[in-house]
């Protein structure tokens, strides 16, 4: 049995939970991250051998932008993820890839 979710007035749908995104494809836009209430996702720094760095402050007098190569967002909290698909909508790569979830 999937995970199904109630809207407003009561009516019945099932949830697309946000899986992963495509690290390839992401140039770390950030517009995915603006419209997700939910926590689900982080801007990570990739660096020269491909391992995901946290971005510090970049107000901090110690960031070093040169301690990465690019950007991208990654999934952080898959659990807090409400399935409304936003994140997807405004992504300009079509990175997101999403399915419904079975209940436990
Ligand atoms: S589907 Fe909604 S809650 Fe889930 S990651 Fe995307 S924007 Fe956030
Ligand atoms: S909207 Fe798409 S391209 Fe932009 S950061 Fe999110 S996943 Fe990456």
């Amino acid at each position: 049995m999937p995970i199904t979710g109630l809207t407003r007035d009561g009516t019945t749908y099932i949830p697309e939970f946000l899986v992963s995104i495509d690290a390839e494809s992401c140039i770390g836009c950030g517009r995915c991250f603006k419209v997700c209430g939910r926590g689900v996702m982080s801007l990570k720094g990739v660096d020269e051998d491909g391992e995901l760095v946290d971005l510090e402050d970049e107000g901090d007098e110690d960031y070093d932008d040169d301690e990465f190569e690019r950007k991208i967002m990654v999934v952080v909290n898959a659990g807090n993820c409400i399935g409304g698909g936003a994140c997807a909508r405004v992504c300009p790569k079509d990175c997101h890839e999403h399915a419904p979830a079975e209940a436990a």
